[in-house]
């Protein structure tokens, strides 16, 4: 008799997307003639850039001759690759990281839910809410937590709601965690965070010999000079954090397929006797034996946005989307919502009109406007109350959202 991994079974079905998905249905198939637009997407919309294309097209070209064909690549990724990161992501805002800390890899949804391969199960777990829901599930089907509860956390986990009073951020727990899940810019509320707080977490998990998962997926959209784009900036955090990167939001990788996560050899964790252990050593090894690298067409695409060319086009792409994101900002301001986020960040986290649950705020705009959001409640329940709206849509989307939420005035 086969035994299935009980973590699975606690999970709750994938509910908001194909929830979200349903209700659009049943209202386009009444209302065949609506025009719906989506601004719930969290999914870039813009194509990749020509350097990367370039780029692209030339490595497949390498793959059909003999002489530069490229068979199983080094499963760290390529130096070439590694090298233009740290060069251009790290040495470039003063932050030391060594090449041989660069993991390349097929994405950060991966990466996030994997690097618990490296971790026990007894490790208390800090998490947002709302928050990426990735970080939730892949502890549930990893065995480090109870069943859901009624208000839906999960128990064994550390809940950290994030309230407006707060400015969406996490509040440092006050019992001692292990393990802390910090992303910034946040999916889904696009808060961000200072150098000054994020040393106050820094220095928590130094106290607590605790390790911080720093998801910085969106640190491209930082427009705030004075903000942190890699936790490695604070001081004490090559003792304490990983950080995941992707081209995905950076440069229209979605579909592509390219990331990165930096783990400082510095960086430890115990054994049951006490003793510490390099978490370097265990990644390698586990990446070694379980992944084979990303392809060299795609890590050949991924470099060219570091050189010159290849950085203007990824930066007009970042500002199409974040020009987006403030006409949105704009226009909902204007008929008197309250906005947050959006300005660093590709989301915008909206207080619903009059209180209004998210769901049913949800159909309120589906049914009066034609406009497609996401509940905020589907990222946890400190989400409920919200919609988040992603300006990763074209133009002509956005003005057509603008016209219809000024009905609203
Ligand atoms: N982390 C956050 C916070 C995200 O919002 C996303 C994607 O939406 C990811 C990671 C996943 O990135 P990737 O496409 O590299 O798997």
């Amino acid at each position: 008799m086969a035994f299935l991994n009980e973590g699975y079974l606690k999970l709750k079905a994938g509910y908001l997307f194909p929830e979200i998905g349903r209700r659009v249905r049943e209202y386009q198939t009444a209302h065949p003639d609506a025009r719906i637009i989506r601004m719930g997407i969290g999914d870039v919309t813009r194509p990749l850039a020509p350097s990367v294309i370039k780029a692209f097209h030339e490595a497949v070209e390498e793959m059909g001759n003999e002489s530069t064909f490229k068979g199983y690549g080094p499963e760290q990724g390529y130096e070439f690759l590694r090298k233009a990161i740290v060069d251009n992501e790290f040495i470039s805002r003063g932050v030391n990281i060594d090449i041989d800390e660069i993991f390349i890899s097929d994405g950060s949804k991966c990466d996030t839910g994997n690097i618990l391969d490296i971790f026990g199960k007894n490790n208390r777990v800090a998490i947002a809410d709302p928050v990426y829901p990735v970080y939730v599930d892949t502890n549930v089907m990893d065995g480090r937590t109870g069943p859901m509860l009624e208000n839906g956390y999960y128990e064994n986990i550390v809940y950290m709601p994030c309230k407006e009073e707060n400015n969406f951020l996490p509040q440092i727990p006050s019992q001692p965690v292990d393990i802390i899940y910090l992303c910034f810019p946040n999916n889904p509320t696009g808060a961000t965070i200072d150098k000054a707080t994020l040393k106050k977490w820094v220095d928590f998990a130094l106290e607590h010999r605790a390790i911080i998962l720093y998801d910085a997926a969106y640190e491209a959209y930082i427009s705030d000079a004075t903000l942190p784009h890699s936790i490695f900036e604070i001081e004490g955090a090559r003792e304490c954090a990983i950080e995941f990167r992707s081209f995905s939001k950076t440069a229209g990788f979605t579909g592509t397929r390219c990331a990165y996560t930096i783990l400082p050899k510095s960086v430890k964790a115990y054994d049951p006797q006490g003793n510490a252990h390099p978490l370097h050593a265990l990644w390698l090894r586990r990446q070694t034996t379980k992944f084979n690298g990303v392809s060299y067409p795609v890590q050949k695409a991924a470099a060219a946005i570091y050189t010159d060319t290849g950085k203007k086009e990824v930066r007009d792409t970042i500002a199409y989307y974040m020009e987006n994101a403030a006409i949105m900002r704009k226009s909902l301001e204007s008929v008197g919502f309250k906005v947050f986020g959006g300005i660093n960040a590709p989301y915008l986290w909206v207080k619903t009109k009059d209180n209004m649950g998210s769901w049913e705020f949800f159909d309120y705009l589906l049914h009066k406007l034609q406009i497609v959001g996401t509940p905020g409640a589907g990222f946890g329940p400190s989400g409920e109350g919200y919609i988040r709206f992603s300006a990763f849509a074209n133009r002509d989307s956005v003005l057509e959202f603008t016209d219809r939420i000024k009905k609203l005035a």
